[in-house]
């Protein structure tokens, strides 16, 4: 008879846990607490507008073409991708912007005129930001992180330090190059670690690699596209999926997950993975007794931003603006620090939209826009409908200083999101967007571990374990786990 799987929540973790764990032959029941499919990445259809609620940032391709690739499928199979080009547009001030471009040789023509020579440390700085990310991606990032043990070898410690583990993002951006405007689009893709440059490690500039070497693509479609594929992918497979399903309770006899309930039905499985927010699989779900890590770990992890969200549908087209765009007006460090060392609501907010329909013409009806709207904002913080009105107008009037396009009056359809909303769609800890914050001391074995320290067949996924969080690397968390647990079977059959 075939061993049972238990997976929790089809975010990207969960159904390429599932998937995996299919593909390696084990019967495979995966419940979802929401009535679709994708965790963070679900999508809301209205009036003909069409949104990605999470994810819009389509980075590192080459690792959604080895997922697929790993079944015998290709990305193709499933879904077109365009890449951007430009990838973004940056605004400094008013009507003040620079449009990032997708290809290498324009990037080195736009470092030289605002840095004159500049391009040549752009090489230089890309050429060590490729090795971080080689080695990363084909090393580090498949590794369980059980223990400090895995990185003790000569070879790895000397990676380590040529990968600048130890010294902060700020400081490297800012060895090579003085220029504040090309320092603020170097060290914005780290916005997605959810820490301050000065605080992540310098072995993070892997993703300016990704972003102006691997580009910015699109899913035609919209992101919703990519967990379609996946959906489909783990059906193919024999996966089971109960939408409407949340688990209430782990079930933990002799030191093993026997079932999990709903509270209505109660479900028998071998091992359990758990793609369900870290935190309230452990401290909701499990018994006290079973847990690794308590409350007061919890309450001192760092953590990423939460969001504040609108999604907009537009009776026009909007000029200013590209598919991505981010309003870099203010002063970071502020902002920043307003999330992680003193939380509040953001005095001068820094934001970002999204509008896919400048890509797109199947997410909008025809002339107009669906655009999104996200301010990073401190997790766990006080979220009312007043402050987020208050903030919607502040917003709405900084864009429409910033970019000289008026736009409130051109507002067909509104809806926002936010902490709150976090919580109930996705029992986030504090309302959390994307786990913690990948500072030093919460990275590798310094997360909370796939596995569990007390219960012999229960292992985690997701973006609050290895390898952290965004698409790509839930997508491998996942993975890892599901041949984490297969590591497991093999063990105890011998
Ligand atoms: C607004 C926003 C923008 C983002 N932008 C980007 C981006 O542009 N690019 C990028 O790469 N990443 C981005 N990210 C991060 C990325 O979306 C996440 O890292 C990733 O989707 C996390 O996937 P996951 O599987 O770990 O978790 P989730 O997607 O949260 O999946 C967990 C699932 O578990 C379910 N669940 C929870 N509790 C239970 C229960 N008790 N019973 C049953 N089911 C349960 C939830 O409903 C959910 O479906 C963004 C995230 C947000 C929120």
């Amino acid at each position: 008879m075939r061993r049972k799987i238990i997976t929790i929540g089809s975010g990207f973790a969960g159904l390429a846990a599932a998937t995996t764990a299919a593909d390696l032959g084990y019967e495979v029941l995966l419940l979802e607490k929401n009535s679709q499919p994708g965790g963070r990445a679900q999508r809301w259809e209205k009036d003909g507008f069409k949104f990605d609620l999470g994810p819009s940032w389509y980075w590192m391709p080459d690792v959604f073409e080895n997922y697929f690739g790993r079944f015998g499928k290709r990305v193709e199979d499933y879904y077109k991708l365009v890449r951007l080009d430009p990838s973004y547009r940056v605004y400094f001030d008013k009507k003040d912007f620079i449009d990032v471009p997708g290809s290498l040789n324009e990037m080195y023509k736009l470092y030289d005129s605002l840095e004159p020579g500049s391009s040549e440390n752009l090489k230089t700085f890309l050429q060590q930001a490729k090795y971080k990310y080689e080695t990363g991606m084909n090393d580090y990032v498949l590794r369980p992180s059980y223990s400090i043990t895995e990185f003790i070898d000569l070879n790895v410690i000397s990676q380590l330090m040529k990968i600048q583990m130890f010294s902060s993002l700020r400081s490297h951006v800012r060895r090579l190059f003085k220029n504040e405007r090309i320092i603020k689009m170097l060290e914005f893709p780290v916005l997605f670690l959810g820490a301050s440059p000065a605080k992540t490690p310098a072995m993070y500039s892997l993703m300016n690699y990704a972003d102006i070497e691997l580009g910015t693509w699109y899913p035609e479609g919209g992101m919703g596209k990519i967990v379609e594929a996946m959906v489909k992918l783990a059906e193919e497979k024999g996966v089971k999926i109960l939408f409407d399903t949340e688990v209430n309770k782990i079930i933990v006899q002799n030191g093993k997950v026997v079932s999990v309930t709903t509270g209505e039905n109660t479900f028998e499985c071998d091992a359990l993975i758990a793609g369900s927010d870290y935190q309230h699989t452990e401290q909701i779900l499990l018994g006290d007794q079973h847990r690794s890590y308590d409350k007061k770990y919890w309450d001192s992890r760092k953590l990423s931003p939460s969001s504040l969200l609108f999604y907009l549908g537009i009776n026009k087209k909007i000029n200013s603006l590209l598919h991505h765009t981010l309003f870099f007006h203010e002063d970071y460090d502020l902002h920043a620090s307003e999330i992680y060392d003193n939380p509040k609501w953001p005095s001068k907010p820094l934001f970002y939209t999204s509008t896919a329909s400048k890509t797109d013409k199947t997410v909008s009806p025809a002339g107009m826009e669906n655009l999104v709207i996200l301010m990073p904002l401190a997790a766990g913080i006080e979220d009312t409908d007043e402050l987020r009105e208050k903030y919607f107008n502040m917003i709405i009037d900084n864009f429409e200083k910033i970019t000289g396009e008026s736009i409130k009056e051109n507002i067909v359809l509104k809806r926002s999101y936010c902490v709150k909303d976090f919580e109930k769609d996705y029992h986030s800890f504090k309302g959390n967007a994307y786990g913690l914050a990948n500072v030093l001391l919460q990275t590798a074995f310094f997360k909370p571990k796939l596995k569990s320290k007390k219960v012999a067949n229960l292992y985690f996924t997701g973006q609050l374990t290895v390898p952290g969080p965004g698409v790509p690397p839930s997508l491998i968390s996942g993975q890892i786990a599901a041949s984490e647990v297969h590591k497991y079977f093999t063990r105890i059959k011998s």
